[in-house]
């Protein structure tokens, strides 16, 4: 019985594959023609500073609305589009639009694009960020770009060129998703960082889990240490943004919490709401 169980899970695992595979096949072709139908749009997500209770900065967040499968997540597409080097265009219009609408918000408030490993290998990075700057006429110390571990692992030497460009013209590096990838250490050391954002999983259990909370504080101190903006990520409760304030050194928080990412409509109300009240709020009623 045994032997023939294996069997047949072995061919549910096979037609899985197979449904995943045309499934990927078929989003694949899709995501082109999404490029040039307009069908891929952006939200925004603030991240406020807790000294300030001020919105900072919104991270730009590619979204799909695919005609008939519905919304499709860029944990999804973001890796397809790697793979078929169509996340060039998709970065290129990302940085546009991103900086055309963060002409639209409060001078002090900047705006965070992702990059991929692949758009330093397949594109100009240099390039198109002068072009979305250009045409937007945003001012380069507004604009923020947000690179993985996993990207500089890929493409080490051409991002550290690219990089140290960007920072030179006045731009901010985020490295995103820290604590997730290997050998993170040295790349705080090698690359002109700005800001470490600290990866959501290290927040989930903060309040709940003492050994957490105090890893989380002390990644934090190490980025305070190393003179970056130090994020975290991912808060949801009044209970972590409790345990954020009062036991680390975290500068700025993202998350649920203060707000999902919005479409471009409606993240201009959302800053001036998150404007007009303290953490306070946040704390008592989560
Ligand atoms: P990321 O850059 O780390 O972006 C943050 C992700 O965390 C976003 O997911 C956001 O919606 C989610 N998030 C924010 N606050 C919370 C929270 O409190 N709880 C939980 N559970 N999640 C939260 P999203 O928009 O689904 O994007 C996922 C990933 O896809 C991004 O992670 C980024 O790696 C990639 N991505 C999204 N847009 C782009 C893009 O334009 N270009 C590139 N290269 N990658 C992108
Ligand atoms: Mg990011
Ligand atoms: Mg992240
Ligand atoms: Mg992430």
């Amino acid at each position: 019985a045994a032997k023939g169980d294996g069997k047949a899970r072995s061919q549910i695992f096979h037609a899985q594959m197979d449904v995943d595979y045309h499934y990927r096949q078929r989003l694949k072709a899709d995501l082109q023609e999404a490029i040039t139908n307009g069908a891929l749009t952006l939200a925004f997500q603030p991240l406020l500073d807790l000294a300030t209770n001020k919105v900072v900065c919104c991270e730009a967040l590619a979204r799909w609305d695919h005609p008939s499968l519905g919304s499709i997540s860029p944990t999804v597409f973001i890796p397809l589009a790697e793979e078929t080097g169509l996340i060039t265009d998709i970065t290129n219009w990302v940085l546009s639009a991103a900086a055309r609408q963060c002409q639209n918000w409060p001078a002090d408030i900047s705006v965070a694009v992702n990059i991929s490993a692949r758009d330093f290998r397949g594109g100009d990075v240099g390039q198109m960020v002068t072009n979305a700057l250009e045409t937007s006429g945003l001012a380069a110390h507004r604009l923020e770009i947000e690179v993985t571990e996993s990207a500089l692992i890929e493409e080490r030497d051409l991002a550290q060129a690219v990089l140290d460009m960007l920072v030179e013209r006045g731009i901010g590096i985020a490295l995103d998703d820290f604590g997730t990838g290997y050998s993170s250490l040295s790349y705080l050391q090698a690359l002109p960082f700005s800001k470490l954002k600290i990866d959501r999983s290290f927040v989930a259990d903060i309040a709940t889990n003492p050994r957490s909370r105090r890893l989380l504080a002390n990644v934090a101190r190490l980025g305070r240490d190393l003179d970056l903006t130090v994020v975290a990520e991912g808060i949801e409760t009044a209970e972590q943004l409790k345990v954020l304030q009062d036991y680390t050194s975290v500068d700025l928080v993202q998350g649920f919490l203060f707000g999902r990412p919005l479409a471009a409509s409606g993240i201009g109300a959302l800053i001036d709401q998150l404007n007009d009240q303290t953490f306070d709020n946040f704390r008592k009623h989560g």
